[in-house]
């Protein structure tokens, strides 16, 4: 493609969507000294954003040094727990450090209007002009199909840009007018979950004895078994006076059990190891929202001539069952999307080839490290061993574990482990390959 003729345009950069990532890229671009708009729908960013409630912060070191004295935080992460769970027991692996409550800190409980709010006010700050109430409806091109703006929803809406980096989130309808998605294999559904999430208010000193915490610091539980017959998972995490607890399920599974999911985390809520946790919470807030689960094999093309994707509209959710992240990989592509978006105007090349170094950065950090190193968790934590076998062989294993059943002899573990296995119908061939496959990918 030859460099770019066509007349100046209103900005430098234009960003779509003040998420995580699209924030972090208004940052980086506004900082190497270029002109930016970002576009938000919502009427203040954040506004209509929904996620569980942690964030792992390790990329704002680079973004913002010293951030954790500024961000809006709730709860300081110094307990991490997984729980397995079956209709009638539970296992939890619990976790807690100090080390995590001090800084430079580990993970935190933040609402999303106080985090997004945050990190587009730091764009504004550099010189980003932040444009919210207005929905980008699609992409501007020119003869030659390089695009060369957007579209909105504004009277006369039409906005110029070098460059557009869509960060529009799940449903990124820019990534796929721009055809970006044309060589991922299967049907988004395929590849999607529904989160649904309410948050409960609890006094502060309730949370605080029933979860032993104290001052800001915070507990996070991810839970598995807990979704009956749909494959997915839950989480619960504690808020200064709140609680936020949700399921998130694979949109699939959900339509084809035609189980509602507000009934599925009903459920979760009564489990006896759940419920006890919640005694007394009032309601504050409902929410759902989508998830791109699917992982490296879902991603999308990253880059056309004049236009970049980063965060969830590029499917970099990390959902890989001990681990459910997003805003720190929305993060850190944005911040990377927004460098080469800098480096591609210097050069003056906007083309697919001038913004290739876009890739690169993301191949060399944890953004797509991780996402390759990690690419088929998400068909194993998905599969119907992990969901429903394997909780239940090891709340058995557990169960026959701590089982005093004098006068008979206390049976060795082995024995309890292949006597779980034929009760749940798991195969040891089965067991050993997810366990290989477990140990590639998270060894
Ligand atoms: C139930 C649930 C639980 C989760 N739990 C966690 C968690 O605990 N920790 C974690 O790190 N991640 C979690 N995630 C994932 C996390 O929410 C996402 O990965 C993250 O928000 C991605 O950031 P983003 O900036 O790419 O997209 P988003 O945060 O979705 O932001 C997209 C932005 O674009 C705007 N937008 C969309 N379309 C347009 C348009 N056409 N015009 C203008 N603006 C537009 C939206 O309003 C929004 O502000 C969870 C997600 C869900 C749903």
């Amino acid at each position: 493609m030859p460099p770019e003729t066509n007349p100046v345009p209103a900005f430098d950069v234009v960003v779509v969507g003040a998420g995580p990532a699209g924030s972090a890229a208004a940052l980086e671009a506004a900082r190497a000294g270029l002109s930016v708009a970002l576009l938000e729908r919502g009427p203040y960013p954040g506004a209509k954003n929904v996620y569980g409630g942690v964030v792992y912060g390790r990329i704002l070191d680079e973004l913002v040094p010293g951030w954790w004295e500024h961000m809006p935080v709730q709860r300081w992460v110094t307990r991490r727990s997984t729980m397995l769970l079956t209709d009638s027991q539970a296992l939890t692996v619990d976790f807690r450090t100090e080390d995590w409550g001090r800084p430079p800190y580990n993970g935190a409980t933040a609402f999303r209007a106080e985090l997004d709010g945050w990190l587009a006010s730091l764009a504004e700050a550099a010189g980003a002009v932040l444009v919210p109430s207005t929905t980008v409806t699609g992409l501007l091109r020119d003869a030659a199909g390089r695009v060369t703006g957007v579209r909105t929803d504004r009277p006369g809406g039409d906005l110029t840009a070098r460059i557009v980096i869509a960060c529009d989130g799940v449903n990124s309808f820019l990534a796929k007018e721009a055809g970006l998605f044309a060589q991922v294999p299967g049907k988004q559904a395929e590849h999607t979950s529904l989160g649904v999430k309410e948050t409960l208010a609890l006094p502060r000193k309730v949370i605080e004895e029933r979860f032993g915490l104290t001052g800001r610091h915070g507990q996070d539980i991810e839970v598995l078994g807990c979704t009956g017959d749909i494959p997915g998972g839950g989480f619960l995490y504690t808020n200064l006076e709140s609680v936020s607890v949700g399921v998130v399920l694979s949109v699939v599974g959900l339509a084809a059990s035609g189980e509602r999911p507000e009934a599925v985390l009903a459920g979760l809520k009564e489990h006896p190891a759940i419920a006890p946790l919640l005694r007394g919470a009032e309601l504050k807030e409902y929410s759902a929202h989508l998830i791109p689960e699917g992982g490296y094999d879902s991603m999308p093309e990253l880059v056309t001539d004049g236009m970049l994707v980063a965060g969830d509209a590029a499917a970099m959710c990390l959902a890989a069952g001990i681990w459910l992240e997003g805003v720190n990989y929305a993060l850190g592509a944005g911040m990377y999307a927004g460098r080469s978006a800098a480096v591609a105007i210097a050069a003056g090349d906007t083309s697919r080839a001038g913004l290739t170094g876009y890739r690169r950065m993301l191949e060399e950090s944890f953004v797509l490290a991780d996402h390759r190193r990690l690419r088929r968790v998400p068909g194993l934590v998905f599969s119907e061993r992990v969901q429903q076998s394997y909780p239940g062989l090891l709340c058995d294993v557990a169960q026959g574990f701590f089982t005093v059943d004098n006068p008979r002899p206390k049976p060795g573990l082995r024995r309890l482990l292949s006597g779980a296995a034929r009760r749940r119908g798991v195969r040891l061939r089965h067991l050993l390959s997810d366990a290989f496959t477990g140990t590639r990918s998270f060894g």
